[in-house]
C-alpha cells in the first residue's frame, strides 16, 4: 500500500520525468528538424541500355548482359516545396550516339512529364560523383544550386574546366562544371556524414570514384539511402559483393553496410542502376516509382 505522502512524491516525480525527458521529445517532435523529415522521394527512369554484369558486380561472371537503368532520383519536400534532385542524368548527344539508350528521355523531360516538375522548379541538384550518367544533366536545370563533394571536384576538374585526373569526369563537364562554379551555382561539401539540407545528408567512403557519396533522407517511412553507384544492383547489397568498378573494395563493402545501418533495412537502400526498383516500388507513371512518401503510413 502507498501512502499518501510517498504517492505525491510519486506525483512529482513523474512530473519532473516529464519536465526533463518527455517534454524535450515533444518540442523535439515539433522542431524544424523533425518538419523537415517530410520528403516524396521517387525514381525517374529516363533511359536503360544492355550492360556486362561483370561490369557492375565484382566476382561475377563474364558474358551475361543484363538491363540496367538510368535514373534520377527527386526528393520532393512536401511543406514548402523545395525540390531536390539527386543527379542528374545526361543529355549531350554524344553520350547518345555512343552509347545508343533505349526509350532515352532527357531527364528533365521525363521529370516533367512523370511527375509535372518544371526544369525551372528544382532548386537543388546533389550530384554522387562526376560521371557523364550522373552529372551530365546538371545544366538542365537552370535555377538549381549543385551540391558535389569538394574533394571529388578538385580531383577532377581544374579552375578553368581542365580534366586533371583520368576516369572521373568528361571535359565537356568539367567544363559545364567549372562555369557553374563561376556563376556561383556550385557549392562544395566538406566530407562524410553532412547535413546539406534539413533532413538531407550525404555520406562519403563508397570509392567508385575519388570521392563518391551516397545520399540519406528523412521520410515519414524512415531514412531512404539513395546509394547511387556505391552500389550498382541490389545484387551488390544482397550478396555483399563491391561493386566491380571501385576503387577500393574493402572501403566499398564498409560502405555499402554502412548504407543499410543507416536506413535500417536494406529494403530502404536503393541502388544506382537496378531496374528491378521500378518492380519493387510502386508506379506513380511510367517509369516513376514512389520509394516514399511525405503522407503518414496509414
Ligand atoms: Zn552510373
Amino acid at each position: 500500500m502507498v501512502s499518501a505522502v510517498n504517492a505525491s512524491f510519486v506525483t512529482f516525480a513523474l512530473r519532473l520525468i516529464f519536465a526533463f525527458c518527455l517534454l524535450p521529445l515533444a518540442l523535439a517532435a515539433s522542431s524544424p528538424a523533425a518538419q523537415s523529415s517530410r520528403y516524396d522521394v521517387f525514381a525517374v527512369r529516363f533511359a536503360h541500355v544492355p550492360y556486362g554484369l561483370s561490369s557492375l558486380v565484382a566476382g561475377a561472371e563474364r558474358g551475361p548482359q543484363v538491363d540496367i537503368a538510368f535514373t534520377v532520383w527527386p526528393l520532393r519536400d512536401a511543406t514548402s516545396g523545395r525540390v531536390v534532385l539527386v543527379d542528374a542524368g545526361f543529355y549531350r548527344q554524344k553520350f547518345i550516339a555512343s552509347w545508343k539508350p533505349l526509350d532515352f528521355q532527357r531527364p528533365s523531360e521525363a521529370l516533367q512529364k512523370g511527375l509535372g516538375i518544371a526544369p525551372e522548379r528544382v532548386t537543388d541538384i546533389i550530384i554522387t560523383h562526376s560521371h557523364w550518367d550522373h552529372a551530365d544533366g546538371a545544366d538542365l536545370f537552370p535555377k538549381a544550386t549543385i551540391w558535389i563533394q569538394k574533394e571529388e571536384f578538385d580531383h577532377y576538374i581544374g579552375a578553368n574546366g581542365e580534366v586533371l585526373a583520368r576516369g572521373g569526369v568528361d571535359a565537356d563537364d568539367a567544363t559545364m562544371f567549372a562555369g557553374l562554379k563561376a556563376a556561383g551555382r556550385v557549392k562544395l561539401i566538406d566530407g562524410d556524414n553532412k547535413e546539406i539540407i534539413p533532413g538531407i545528408r550525404v555520406y562519403t567512403g563508397g570509392k567508385h570514384t575519388f570521392a563518391s557519396q551516397y545520399v540519406g533522407v528523412a521520410t515519414t517511412q524512415g531514412t531512404v539511402v539513395i546509394a547511387s553507384d556505391n552500389a550498382y544492383l541490389y545484387r551488390n547489397l544482397d550478396e555483399k559483393r563491391a561493386i566491380a568498378q571501385t576503387l577500393d573494395a574493402t572501403s566499398n563493402l564498409a560502405a555499402q553496410a554502412r548504407m543499410i545501418e543507416i536506413a535500417g533495412s536494406s529494403e530502404r537502400v536503393i541502388p544506382g542502376h537496378d531496374p528491378a526498383v521500378f518492380d519493387r516500388f510502386p508506379a506513380v507513371a511510367p517509369g516513376v516509382a514512389r520509394i516514399a512518401s511525405a503522407a503518414k503510413a496509414p
